[in-house]
């Protein structure tokens, strides 16, 4: 029997409510009591975890890894040790990929190879729509069947409500949660920045918050009228962050996520015309970050996510109007959101923090994740909350370096990542 001790950190682990100074042992890869162990550390391996938090490992449950089909940005095995560089033991994988991930062999090619090359857990999602032309329901029972934990057209959104009603209504007898990228076409048009003063001013074409806020809106209205459970990807709005509020006040099944870069940033960043400022949906004003704090801090946004998008140099060094939308993002976001909600802000606590990075991505999608549990998957992030330390994108283990934080100075990392009872990063 293999073990290991993590000696001397201080436990977090809201899915117990446990926040105690305790030494957590992992063996052959699971959680065990300590008092099971006695006797029995000859075999054991030590990790001095003194000054740090022992949590759950976290979930990203909102990345993009290039495979199939765009290798030269991130495989899925360079996504998955940035993740672990990031301190995720887990990550959702969006299925806008080449070819889509719409049907059951490319679910099974995307497992196939995680299981080969990936040192963290990747799950992935299916698309709503086939080839995520927003036309067609993919065959959602066959996707379901293939494994997947949600389904999603994240980068596009179905227009057509009814359609839309449809996939809500086969997504609930399989028992799947639908992920929605909330963007009305006709709205947001060609739309690249937030519409307002920057817009204006930059000659630069308007992407209007109404684009986000009228999805929401009827998203809501879909759960609602289907009773299951809709989650709303990376919520840049402030309306959106009200339509939430009053709607999950009345037990509508739906979520909000939040991405660090909304909060991090505003719309003023696009000044530079730096393409790694160009995400969708876009950078927002001042009033829209305060909207979107205060959306964390009463729980109305509750999931924490880094809509990790990589793309090449070459692509993004292009004209902005030209350049592709996203950034990457699992490398930095825990710092970032330590450094913003934790030290910054003082917007909700640590314990919240791993909260909406584990429970709360756990439960949404019914994974066996996110807990410190006696049996439950030895997924362990060991953080420093204090450690202050300086972005240095040309040494992400990411293949793409498309970053608005390069040298940043954040306060606040994972420093070991273990999955499964094996270390897959350390600092
Ligand atoms: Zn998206």
């Amino acid at each position: 029997m293999s073990a290991i001790i993590i000696k001397g950190g201080r436990i977090i682990d809201p899915a117990n409510k446990r926040d105690e100074m305790a030494d957590l042992v992992i063996t052959d890869g699971k959680i065990v009591q300590r008092s099971d162990v006695r006797g029995q550390t000859s075999e054991s391996e030590e990790i001095d975890a003194s000054g740090l938090i022992v949590a759950p490992g976290l979930i990203d449950m909102h990345v993009h890894f290039r495979e199939p089909g765009f290798a030269h940005k991130e495989t899925i095995a360079s996504g998955a040790r940035a993740a672990a560089a990031g301190g995720f033991t887990t990550v959702v994988c969006m299925p806008n990929t080449s070819p889509v991930s719409d049907n059951p062999s490319t679910i099974a090619w995307i497992k196939d190879r995680a299981a080969e090359g990936a040192c963290v857990n990747v799950l992935p999602t299916g698309a709503i729509s086939k080839d995520i032309a927003g036309d067609e329901l993919a065959s959602i029972g066959s996707l379901a069947q293939a494994g997947v934990v949600a389904i999603t057209d994240d980068g596009h959104c179905i227009q057509n409500h009814e359609l839309m009603r449809r996939a809500v209504e086969y997504a609930r007898m399989f028992d799947l949660p639908v992920l929605d990228h909330c963007q009305d076409y006709s709205l947001v048009g060609n739309g690249i920045v937030h519409e307002g003063y920057w817009s204006t001013l930059l000659g630069l074409r308007g992407w209007p918050s109404a684009g986000e806020e009228l999805i929401v809106a009827r998203n809501i209205l879909l759960a609602e009228l289907c009773d299951h459970h809709i989650h709303c990807q990376h919520i840049s709005a402030a309306g959106s962050v009200r339509l939430l509020r009053d709607a999950r006040r009345r037990g509508v099944k739906i979520s909000g996520e939040i991405c660090p870069h909304h909060i991090a940033l505003t719309d003023e960043s696009v000044q530079t015309f730096d393409t790694n400022f160009k995400m969708n949906p876009p950078l927002r004003s001042p009033e829209d970050v305060q909207a979107l704090l205060g959306g964390i801090a009463d729980g109305t946004l509750s999931i924490l996510a880094s809509d990790h998008a990589p793309h090449a140099g070459f692509e993004k060094e292009v004209e902005f109007d030209q350049a592709p939308f996203g950034i990457v993002g699992l490398e930095t976001e825990l710092g970032l959101f330590l450094t913003v909600l934790l030290h910054k802000h003082k917007t909700i606590d640590l314990r919240r923090i791993i909260e909406m990075y584990t429970v709360e991505p756990a439960e949404l999608l019914k994974l066996e994740a996110g807990t410190l549990s006696a049996g439950a998957s030895g997924d362990v992030t060991l953080i420093d909350p204090e450690m202050e330390w300086t972005v240095r994108a040309d040494e992400f283990q990411s293949m793409s370096r498309n970053t608005p934080f390069d040298g940043w100075k954040l306060k606040g990392r994972a420093v070991h990542t273990i999955v499964g009872g094996r270390t897959v990063w350390k600092l």
